[in-house]
């Protein structure tokens, strides 16, 4: 099989020795879940439920209240004890609905794969759409973008491909990896019902070539399937291969215009997360209730691919590994995610949102935010950039509040994947000054409308 890539990017250490091998295991039922009412890109939900009233679990307890945006679910059963605001992993706070559990768990008879394309010969693609919609599916990469309008391409808008993402390309993360070993039929049909929902007549599932038994569990997933539309995709295992832009080059050669959407070239593209969530909603009518989350790094005991409850707390998740293990003398950092695209916690009470891939626990002496040292112009970054970018012209823009350079050398365009501030020789913090930057320019074009 050809090995295909997209151009530039980078390549980190991986450090997926630790969970790579490692079987999903089932975390116990935490005693209290906090599942925030916006968990997707869009609307927040509206609650529908009130303190000291008793909720099952999957039982829907936020309402959307927009096109974009996706409701939230129960996720163990018990009592509501409050509906307050909340520390969210993504930074700030989110009004969120706190339960208390009463230590039952729902059987939702989804154990094994029950096969047969029974289900997606019956139903439509409205009918597909309503289902994924009802049951909270997001995208599960991280992204979180509400799943049903990824699959509701505008009018003129037609898609002939979709792209399951099994990349996972971001160091420490396996949660991806491990559902396409230990689940790949069930990967293979929420693929097969995606292509319907969207009325796309071929499927890949792209893969890095640092996950051979993943490559293979797939294929014969495929074979079983009996299609003969879908194939499994190489890439060269490299950073960030499971960004879309570069996913759909890497796949299709096709060319996503800069401020387009994967659709305008007639791709959608999906994590196998997702893939999995929507068979689950389709045959067990199983909302988005728990995920698998990967545990990993130096400074946690026992690293796992934990199958956590949406709303567990990241400390009852560290528990769960065995607590931290770093000397005396370490700081400790914890991430929602990877290193590279990771966001740092302050507070251990943040809940596992559907967005969270990862919690990454790094012990070290050098922890600290290292001091950045002025731009030696080396075009390491410009080098590195997957997108094509200046990053020192678009982050010193960013810094420096000058929109109309961050404009001229599309800033907007950046994914932040973080592949700049990963090769800087002067360690400068480029992403974070881009995110300046894009603020800065949505302020200013705000105020001109
Ligand atoms: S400028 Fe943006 S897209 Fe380019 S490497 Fe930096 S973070 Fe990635
Ligand atoms: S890599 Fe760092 S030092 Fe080199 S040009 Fe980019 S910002 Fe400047």
């Amino acid at each position: 099989m050809n090995v295909r890539t997209f151009k530039r990017g980078i390549h980190p250490p991986y450090c997926k020795e630790a969970t790579g091998a490692k079987p999903i295991e089932r975390a116990g039922l935490p005693q209290r879940v906090v599942i925030p009412l916006l968990q997707h890109v869009g609307a927040p939900c509206n609650v529908t439920v009130k303190k000291g009233e008793t909720v099952e679990e999957g039982q829907k307890i936020g309402e959307p209240t927009a096109f974009v945006s996706a409701p939230v679910h129960a996720t163990i059963s018990g009592k509501v004890k409050d509906v307050v605001s909340w520390q969210y992993p993504a930074g700030g706070k989110v009004l969120s609905v706190v339960i208390e559990g009463d230590g039952s768990a729902k059987d939702w008879h989804d154990e094994g794969h029950t096969g047969g394309l029974d289900e997606l010969e019956r139903l439509g693609p409205e009918q597909l759409r309503a289902i994924i919609k009802d049951a909270g599916i997001v995208g599960l990469g991280g992204a979180m973008f509400p799943t049903h309008v990824k699959l509701s391409p505008p009018e003129g808008k037609s898609i002939d491909t979709v792209i399951l993402n099994g990349c996972e390309c971001e160091p420490f993360l396996t949660s991806d990896h491990r559902l396409m070993v230990e689940m790949p039929e069930r990967v293979v049909w929420g693929l097969l019902a995606i292509m319907k929902t969207v009325g796309a007549s071929t499927g890949y599932i792209a893969i890095e070539d640092n996950k051979p038994d993943a490559v293979s569990a797939i294929e014969g997933a495929v074979k079983e399937a009996g299609v003969d539309n879908v194939r499994v995709v190489l890439l060269e295992t490299k950073y960030p291969q499971g960004a879309e832009k570069m996913l759909i080059d890497a796949v299709l050669g096709r060319k996503v215009p800069l401020g387009g959407l994967p659709m305008d070239v007639g791709v959608v593209v999906n994590n196998v997360g997702t893939a999995k969530a929507i068979y689950d909603a389709i045959k067990f009518g199983k909302p988005l209730i728990e995920r698998v989350v990967t545990v990993s790094g130096n400074g946690i005991r026992e690293p796992k691919n934990l199958l956590v409850r949406i709303g567990t707390s990241f400390e009852d998740v560290i528990g769960f590994c065995g607590g931290f293990n770093h000397r005396e003398d370490e700081e400790v950092a914890v991430l929602n995610g990877g290193p590279l695209m990771g966001v740092a916690q302050r507070e251990l009470t943040v809940p596992v949102v559907k967005g969270t891939s990862g919690i990454t626990v790094l012990a070290g002496r050098e922890l600290k935010p290292q001091e950045f040292m002025p731009c030696i112009r080396c075009a390491s970054c410009v080098d590195a950039c997957p997108m094509g970018l200046m990053p020192y012209k678009i982050a010193d823009a960013g810094r420096l509040n000058v929109t109309s350079i961050f404009r001229e050398f599309s800033g907007s365009a950046c994914i932040e994947c973080g592949c700049c501030a990963f090769v800087c020789p002067a360690k400068r913090p480029l992403v974070g000054w881009i995110r300046v930057g894009k603020i800065n320019l949505r302020k200013e074009e705000k105020k001109a409308s």
